[in-house]
């Protein structure tokens, strides 16, 4: 078996190249590529995929998550709940709004925001909640809806790894982004909707939020062109190639998403009688897959033996954001036991929808057989 590669984008870019450059070749020949039809189009499409009211394109998945905190009036020493195991990207944009970070604990079987440590948390300068849905699989919207709302704290979901994962709400599914008070986008290319570039997107079923987060994407601009009505608003846009290339890919979502499934529950099964070796796993099958993260007593020696098997792997995330040393202030909101004994267990194994079916075997092989007495 050749390398099993952590992640290969240039098979879907291939297999589908066709319609890729004659969608390139379309904006090109437009002579329209910022603000066009195509970004209209596809926000429009994505709005429809998920059921909101609203999708306004932006540059990327980190300035969602800002613009979307500024568009709920997070600022100057606020606090912002969130975790500690999630890359640092709320923290970033936290920290760019000027506000602070309040790390709470996530749950030991799936490694999500354990919701119910939030209301301890909470304080009177509590501004937001961003709750993100980690590796494919929702945090538990509903109970989060029931601590915050009487509160009255909103939440900014972070959905850059869970385009199309489902929660359920009041008796309801929603998909990632729906049911909360906005919800950000990132389409960087490995995302589960990724464009030739970077890319994002807030959300939200709130017409007047949904004007804020368009006019501080804009310069500020409310009511119209070259008037600053918003202070503190930046440019930050969705431009029309990767908004043409997003819309060949939006309809092959759902079958990308539900190979991604297919390949962590073989993974799943094939650890089932393993002691040596656990699958991170959310309790509904409503997750997408993003990641296929394994948990093991020695990740050293779990990566040695990947790497024996030539399947690349890579950690998401190797740094606690309360560890680093880039951000600051942060308070820490509960005891982050889970968080800090589990950091160095997490190997994330190739996940992808276009691996093959005999990679898949291989690597369920390799996973079937690994034993920390392993040697090499
Ligand atoms: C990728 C990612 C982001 C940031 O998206 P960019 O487009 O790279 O800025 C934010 N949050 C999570 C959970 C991510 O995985």
């Amino acid at each position: 078996m050749n390398v099993i590669p952590f992640n290969d984008l240039s098979r879907d870019s291939l297999e589908h190249r066709h319609a890729y450059q004659h969608a390139l070749d379309e904006v090109i020949q437009s002579g329209w590529y910022i603000s066009g039809p195509h970004v209209s189009s596809f926000c429009e499409q994505f709005a429809r995929y998920l059921a909101v009211r609203s999708c306004i394109g932006v540059g990327n998945g980190t300035d969602a998550l800002e613009i979307g905190l500024r568009a709920l009036e997070v600022g100057l020493g606020d606090e912002v709940i969130t975790v500690a195991n999630a890359g640092g990207y709320s923290s970033t944009a936290i920290a760019l709004v000027g506000a602070i970070p309040v790390y709470v604990d996530i749950n030991e079987h799936d490694h999500l925001m354990n919701v119910e440590l939030v209301s301890a948390a909470l304080t009177k300068k509590t501004k937001a909640v961003i709750a993100t849905h980690l590796y494919g699989s929702c945090v538990n919207m509903q109970r989060l809806i029931e601590i915050t709302s009487t509160a009255g704290i909103p939440i900014l979901e972070d959905c850059a790894q869970a385009h199309g994962a489902e929660v359920p709400v009041n008796g309801c599914l929603h998909k990632a982004g729906a049911s909360g008070t906005l919800g950000a986008f990132s389409f960087y290319p490995t995302k589960n909707l990724g464009c030739f570039g970077d890319g994002g997107a807030l959300v939200t079923q709130d017409e007047q939020l949904a004007q804020t987060c368009c006019s501080l994407a804009r310069y500020g601009w409310r009511h119209k062109r070259y008037m600053v009505s918003d202070a503190k608003g930046r440019n930050s846009r969705l431009d029309e190639v990767q908004a043409a290339m997003l819309l060949e890919k939006l309809p092959r979502l759902d079958a990308g998403n539900e190979r991604r499934r297919e390949i962590l529950q073989r993974y799943v099964h094939a650890v089932s009688s393993n002691e040596d070796v656990l699958m991170l796993q959310a309790d509904d099958k409503r997750g997408v897959a993003h990641l296929a993260v394994a948990r093991t007593q020695d990740r050293v020696h779990f990566q040695a033996y990947c790497d024996h098997k030539r399947i690349q792997t890579a950690i998401h995330y190797p740094i606690l954001d309360h560890h680093q040393s880039g951000f600051s202030p942060i308070r820490v909101g509960s005891d982050l036991e889970v968080s800090e004994r589990t950091n160095s267990q997490i190997t994330s194994l190739p996940c992808f929808p276009t691996l093959a079916e005999e990679e898949v075997t291989y690597v369920c092989d390799a996973l079937s057989r690994y034993r920390l007495s392993w040697n090499p």
